[in-house]
């Protein structure tokens, strides 16, 4: 078990790759590749139902607002006016199936990567911290702090 900065699971896969690191011995010996980001939550003593504008919907590729419930913190003593309180972290698995490492082997694009992955399940880390938008726990903007679009 090591741990690289990285900013997805992908990203360590390259790193590695660009270091000279033979390809074959790499994927023979790795499992699996964990990411995960630590996103602060809505105080729950001042959240409210907010509404979110256009551009920032547009900015975090937000194409389905209406399965929404977007809710922030006002600010209050409890959160010292931040609105967030607590924080849980978010986690991308992707696991180094045979499909994967013969992929990664054959130095395929990022893009074919993901779509393996995506086919084998892996939820990616965005799709996870949208999530918890959707539920009205953190807000956009927070996530667009911690995950990239994709
Ligand atoms: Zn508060």
């Amino acid at each position: 078990m090591t741990s690289v900065h990285a900013n997805n699971t992908f990203d360590v896969i390259g790193r590695f790759m660009h270091m000279g690191v033979d390809p074959y011995s790499f994927v023979s010996s790795l499992t699996g590749v964990v990411a995960q980001r630590l996103l602060w939550l809505n105080c729950p003593h001042c959240v409210r139902d907010v509404t979110v504008d256009a551009d920032l919907l547009a900015e975090a590729d937000v194409r389905d607002p209406e399965r929404y419930r977007f809710r922030a913190g006002a600010g209050c003593t409890q959160c010292r006016g931040t609105g967030y309180k607590g924080r849980r972290a978010v986690a991308e698995v992707l696991r180094l199936t045979d499909e994967i490492r013969e992929m990664i082997i054959a130095r395929a694009s990022i893009r074919i990567l993901k779509e393996q992955a995506r086919k084998q399940g892996t939820r990616f880390l965005r799709d996870v911290a949208l999530e918890l938008v959707r539920d009205g726990q953190t807000t956009l903007q927070e996530v667009n702090r911690v995950t990239f679009v994709a």
